[in-house]
């Protein structure tokens, strides 16, 4: 043995029983920093030059990081394998089942998505389908049972995550404490992690979304669902039972609309998709000028579906009485949006879901959201508040499901073990 790596052996001896999760300290800020030198990963893990390097070559040996190669380069720098495996995202929607194959830097390498009838279909008929597209893509890609790390799922729903199932979940009937994880982990051999979409997506959007580098922001999907991510300092925050961000039921003041939950005026029924749907059809309907709509009134004569997205359409070619019901959706979720900005001082927020809309209709419905929230909170959380669209679209679901493994598979302890067998 060299006296070199003598030392670094002994090194590694001296740092005990942490040893085995220093593999792992190193191996997430090269996964969260890379591509980085050794003397970075000294700088910024405050460990040993010596401690650093035979950590590194254990990982090298592993086949978990390798050289970035830069032209003209002088310093070795590295980053992580995206080759050692894949890990696969699903993403079971109300009307669809997406289904991707990831690197291990969450970078969708294909994917398969397929209709889905969420409230009809029960779990068995559901993640059959889901097993399906999982081989299917492990098939076409050529990888390999031994090769696939985990799989994520993200669920419309609230869901226990230690547990792994959902737990009465409104919008999928047979799915209560349904036993999704063990099922999949089964049939593929490899660990499943199983949490609500929102959540899943906050996670998206925080490894390869809008919110790459802020340290703690809120992610909101204004959907069918009206729900909320937390991300503190960069770890998702899933409050005591797994419903932190459950923000649908949160109640509006003056508002008296019956919610399927039980009580009165939730931002969910009043906002959301279903809600925008039963204000569009009684906006083509209506003989009161102020809140007919011609553009929902001449869809309803031609038999066209009048629902949340006729209405981002009916916005996006300039129909008032659309613009007005997008507005209001904004206005109501940004007084809630508010309080919590009051309460959790995110430096960004980020929106998703289909209510909230592409393009033009977009940047009005954030435009309105924006106003209320400045107009609710304190000038000081506001200061540097940012309010973004998604960058992410409909990969949202799928990217953020596998950023869940890969936040699993190679956290601290379990890359030491990873490292442990493979060298
Ligand atoms: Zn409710």
């Amino acid at each position: 043995m060299r006296d070199a790596s003598k030392s670094a052996a002994r090194a590694a001896a001296a740092a005990g029983s942490g040893a085995t999760a220093t593999v792992g300290r190193i191996f997430k800020v090269v996964r969260d920093r890379g591509p980085l030198a050794a003397s970075d990963i000294v700088r910024l893990t405050g460990l040993a030059k010596s401690t650093v390097s035979v950590h590194l070559d254990r990982l090298r040996a592993a086949g978990l990081v390798k050289p970035d190669v830069l032209p003209g380069g002088k310093r070795e720098r590295l980053k992580v394998a995206a080759n050692v495996g894949s890990v696969v995202g699903i993403d079971v929607g109300q009307t669809h089942l997406t289904a991707a194959l990831c690197d291990l830097e969450a970078v969708v390498l294909d994917r398969r998505r397929v209709p889905l009838a969420l409230r009809r279909q029960g779990p068995g008929e559901v993640l059959d389908k889901a097993a399906a597209l999982v081989a299917d893509l492990c098939r076409r890609a050529g990888v390999a049972r031994g090769q696939l790390l985990g799989i994520g799922v993200g669920v419309p729903g609230p869901v226990d995550f230690a547990r792994g199932v959902p737990v009465s979940p409104p919008v999928m009937p047979g799915w209560d404490r349904f036993p999704v994880t063990t099922r999949l982990a089964k049939r593929f051999g490899c660990p499943v992690f199983l949490d609500n979409d929102v959540n899943v997506m906050a996670l998206g959007e925080r490894d390869r979304g809008v919110a790459q580098g802020a340290d703690s922001f809120l992610f909101v999907k204004i959907g069918t669902g009206i729900g909320a991510g937390l991300v503190v300092h960069g770890e998702l925050y899933r409050g005591a039972k797994g419903a932190a961000g459950d923000i649908g039921h949160v109640g509006l003041d003056g508002s008296t609309a019956a919610c399927p939950c039980g009580n009165r005026g939730c931002l969910e029924v009043v906002a959301g998709g279903a809600a925008l749907e039963a204000q569009a059809r009684a906006a083509a309907r209506t003989r009161d000028p102020a809140r007919r709509s011609r553009y929902l009134a001449a869809r309803a004569a031609q038999r066209k579906p009048v629902d949340a997205a006729a209405v981002g359409l009916g916005a996006a070619a300039g129909d008032e009485a659309c613009v007005a019901l997008l507005m209001d959706s904004g206005r109501a979720v940004g007084s809630v949006l508010a309080k919590l900005v009051n309460f959790f001082n995110p430096s960004l927020i980020v929106v998703g879901g289909g209510v909230a809309g592409e393009g033009g209709v977009g940047e009005r419905y954030l435009a309105s959201l924006r106003e209320a929230i400045y107009r609710r909170s304190t000038p000081l959380a506001t200061a540097d508040l940012v309010v973004k669209r998604t960058a992410l679209g409909e990969d949202c679901g799928v990217v953020g499901a596998a950023v869940l493994v890969l936040d699993e598979v190679l956290s601290h302890q379990n890359v030491s073990k990873l490292v442990g067998r493979r060298t």
